[in-house]
């Protein structure tokens, strides 16, 4: 069995720099160590930085003074506001992100209604949405845009994450709905480039395993890639999930990592498919 790995599978620069300075944090501040929301989304990765004593909370804590890691996702202006006054704040917002909201806030100032494609509840959407301004909206598809009133003049940013198609199908409708339409794709690179690269693998291979957090959008949104290519695919946090049973026939097996799986669970797959694949050939020569 051939094992085949995706270009640019695992960590992007965001998430590499949000998890080093979420270490550097738990060796050098003195006192409690928060990370507002789980650092990234991958329960592993969160478990590593609790053994080193930073703690995931939900919400700010009551008791201030602690230092306190604001994630990738980032938060919105009102609540990094509140943080700044109480907590010694580590910003590990991504920058991309970052430039989002601010392209969220410009257009908001210009005018604009700002309609942000994206998955609604996301933390990401939740804090570009801070900087959106009065009238904006969430919508996952141009189909859900059908259904909600808009202004003459429109807006369109994106979640980082999201595919340019369905960037490009809300785009559409709103050229059809308004007078004015202005966008800002804003897609991160990382995201178009390890989609592209899991496509092309999904073609090429018998079965896709797909290594992630399972509330990691990024990870689910591969997993969706390589369905729609017709591709078997298995969505597993941990080379453990993975059965013998799924490798039956398979000549060629695919692996793809969202941005936020590091790299020492990739390699535990890929030593698990060499471990399986030498019991099946050991099993073989015995029977
Ligand atoms: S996927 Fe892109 S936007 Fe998201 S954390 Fe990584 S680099 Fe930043």
């Amino acid at each position: 069995m051939e094992i085949l790995l995706a270009a640019n599978a695992g960590f992007c620069f965001g998430v590499k720099r949000a998890i080093n300075m979420a270490f550097e944090a738990a060796e050098n501040c003195e006192g409690e160590v928060y990370t507002l929301g789980p650092i990234i989304h991958n329960p592993q990765v969160v478990e590593k930085l609790g053994s080193e004593g930073v703690k995931s909370v939900n919400d700010l804590p009551s008791e201030g003074g602690a230092t306190l890691i604001v994630r990738t996702h980032g938060v919105p202006p009102a609540v990094m506001e509140e943080a700044q006054q109480r907590f010694n704040v580590i910003d590990a917002t991504c920058p991309f992100v970052k430039k989002a909201q601010e392209d969220a806030h410009q257009l908001a100032e210009e005018g604009y209604q700002v309609v942000l494609v994206g998955d609604k509840g996301h933390p990401e959407v939740t804090s570009i949405m801070g900087s959106a301004g009065k009238g904006a909206v969430v919508v996952e598809s141009a189909e859900e845009l059908k259904d909600i009133r808009l202004k003459k003049r429109i807006g369109v940013i994106v979640q980082t994450t999201q595919s340019f198609e369905n960037l490009a199908a809300v785009v559409t409708e709103c050229l059809a709905r308004g007078k004015v339409v202005k966008v800002f794709n804003t897609i991160c690179n990382s995201t178009t480039v390890r989609q592209e690269a899991t496509r092309e693998l999904a073609r090429k291979v018998d079965l896709m395993l797909v290594v992630g957090g399972r509330n990691s959008a990024n990870t689910t949104r591969l997993t969706t890639i390589c369905l729609d290519e017709g591709k078997t695919t298995y969505h597993i946090e941990v080379p453990e999930e993975i059965r013998e049973e799924w490798l039956e026939k398979v000549e060629k097996v695919g692996i793809t990592a969202g941005a936020s799986t590091p790299e020492w669970i990739i390699n535990g797959v890929v030593e698990k498919l060499k471990e399986l694949e030498k019991s099946r050939a050991t099993a073989l020569k015995n029977s």
